[in-house]
Formats: structure tokens, C-alpha cells, sequence
């Protein structure tokens, strides 16, 4: 049986090597197609056929030097990118070029009215990642590639954002802070890595009040994040009135994750992702993008995979 909803994976996206020991590892992948075929999805999903990212769509969110950077230090093998925790292995600059590239097939497919909505099953992730620096796991910000191709490629005035994982999105923050274009709103945990995301982070000039930072105690469950939708994620969404949403779907936020310390279960994934459907038809024909960031917890993240599936898919 056939659906409306489109899956981006590749094999090429287990050959980032972040070596032993990791949480950011080719086992999520792996686990998340897994299970999508032990539940009868992967039959229903359209495969969408992908390649790597045109330079040129790279660089309306990255300097060239950060490109130059990271294909170099895959080429010389160096093993970090950042101040740690961000590792690269020989093939994850092209690993990051097709991640980015399977994103932005789908966000074509979805805007030209082919698939309604879709889910990127990627890696590396990227809402971390900077204009001009890799951080915490991230070497390309996908999300925000996706964004930019929407608006140029296919004609999109507003993006809308909308950034679950239980970490805050510095690096599409930092994109879009004085862009009143595009609304980056963030749920996570507080004070938590990174750092940033507290609720006087609005934007600037231009771009200020469209970024809605809605920081979340640990220990925060389904109960708190379903007032924090109701009260605040889907008026401004209403308001702002997007062409598109852009999910960065981390499920790090899950209470059965290592990194976080919020209560969410696979369950509260299919009921979020439900309410932004309800949202998103009325404003622009239900036209999601979902891009996986974070969650390191194989059971819980391709449970809650699952749940979102089930859900775009229905
Ligand atoms: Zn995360």
C-alpha cells in the first residue's frame, strides 16, 4: 500500500564513523529501519531516491571555509571537528553532503505537492551545526539547508521550524536570528548543553520575536510540553502562518534516553506530531519536512520513530 509520505535513508549515512564508544552511531540508523520493517511501515513509505547536495545550496547556509574545513579534515583524517565530541571519519563529509542532499529531495518532493509529508532518517545530524563551525554531533545544519532550498527553489515565503530534541538548536538559531522569514521555535531541556535557549533569546533586528525559545525543566513530561503546544507552539505557528514546517526530530527528549532528563514516551511523538498535522493543513496543505537530530537510546528512538511514522503517514 502505497502513502503520501516520503523516507529518506541510505546506506552511506552508516559510513560516518564517529568510532567506539560514540552515542551518536550507525546503530540508530540501523535500529530505526529495523524496526520500521518489523512493523510493516517500510512497505508503505515512499522511498525517495537521493543525492548529494549541490554546492550552492550548502552555501546559502555555510561559509565556504567551513566546507573547505570539513572536507579537509575528513580527507586528513583528523578525528575532531570541534572542541570533543564532534569526530569525523574519512567518509563522513560525503555522509553529510548526501544527508543534507536526501533532505533536500524531500522538501522538494513535499513542495511541489508529489508526497504530502516526509522524514528524513539521517545522519550526521545537524541543528547544532553553525554557519561556520561543527559542534555536538553536527557537521551540516540539514534543517536549515532545507529551509533556504524551500524558499529559493520552490518559492516559499515563511518557514517555520519547529526543533524537539531535548538539546536547543544553537547552530539554526544562529542562522536564522535576524531572519523574520523563517520562525525557529525550540522546545528543550534548561539549563542543559549547550547553553544557549533561554527565553530571552527572541532574534534580533529584523528577526526579532521569530525566535520562540521555550526552555523546559528537567523532569518535564507529556503534561508540560502538551500546554507549552497549546498555549504557545500552535498559536504562533497560527500566527506566523509558515508555507512549510521543518521538524528538527530529535527524540533525545524520550525518558528512557541516556543524554536527557525529560519524561517523554514514544506515545507523546505521535500525539505532538499529530497536532502540528491538525495545525500545519489549515496554514499550508500539512506540508512537513521531519529531519532526525538526536536520540541515543536505540529502543526508545526507533519507537518513537515509529510513532511519528505512523502518524505522517495516516
Ligand atoms: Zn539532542
Amino acid at each position: 500500500m502505497s502513502s503520501h509520505t516520503g523516507f529518506v535513508y541510505h546506506e552511506k549515512f552508516l559510513e560516518h564513523d564517529t568510532g567506539a564508544g560514540h552515542p551518536e552511531n550507525a546503530e540508530r540508523l540501523k535500529a530505526i529501519v529495523n524496526r520500521l520493517k518489523e512493523c510493516g511501515l517500510w512497505k508503505q513509505l515512499q522511498h525517495l531516491i537521493i543525492d548529494e547536495a549541490e554546492q550552492n545550496w550548502l552555501l546559502r547556509v555555510h561559509t565556504n571555509e567551513h566546507l573547505k574545513y570539513l572536507k579537509q579534515a575528513c580527507k586528513q583524517n583528523l578525528r575532531t571537528v570541534d572542541q570533543g565530541d564532534t569526530q569525523v571519519s574519512a567518509e563522513s563529509y560525503n555522509a553529510a553532503i548526501l544527508a543534507a542532499g536526501g533532505a533536500i529531495t524531500a522538501t522538494d518532493a513535499v513542495m511541489s505537492g508529489l508526497l504530502k509529508n516526509a522524514f528524513c532518517a539521517v545522519r550526521p545530524p545537524g541543528h547544532h551545526a553553525e554557519r561556520d563551525k561543527a559542534m555536538g554531533f553536527c557537521l551540516l545544519n540539514n534543517a536549515a539547508i532545507c529551509a533556504r532550498y524551500a524558499q529559493v527553489k520552490s518559492g516559499a515565503e515563511r518557514i517555520a521550524i519547529l526543533d524537539w530534541d531535548v538539546h536547543h538548536g544553537n547552530g539554526t538559531q544562529h542562522i536564522f536570528y535576524d531572519d523574520k522569514s523563517v520562525l525557529y521555535i525550540s522546545t528543550h531541556q534548561f539549563p542543559f548543553y549547550p547553553g544557549t535557549g533561554s527565553r530571552g533569546e527572541r532574534g534580533v533586528g529584523n528577526g526579532e520575536g521569530y525566535t520562540l525559545n521555550i526552555p523546559m525543566f528537567a523532569g518535564s513530561g507529556e503534561i508540560e510540553f502538551l500546554e507549552v503546544f497549546k498555549e504557545q507552539i500552535i498559536p504562533s505557528l497560527n500566527n506566523f502562518c509558515p508555507d512549510l514546517l521543518i521538524i528538527s526530530a530529535g527524540f533525545d527528549a524520550h525518558k528512557d534516553d541516556p543524554l536527557g532528563n525529560l519524561q517523554l514516551t514514544e506515545d507523546s511523538f505521535g500525539i505532538f506530531t499529530e497536532l502540528l498535522m491538525d495545525t500545519c493543513e489549515n496554514l499550508c496543505g500539512g506540508r512537513i519536512v521531519s529531519v532526525l537530530e538526536g536520540g541515543y537510546n536505540m529502543k526508545a528512538l526507533s519507537a518513537s520513530v515509529e510513532a511519528h511514522i505512523r502518524t505522517l503517514i495516516s
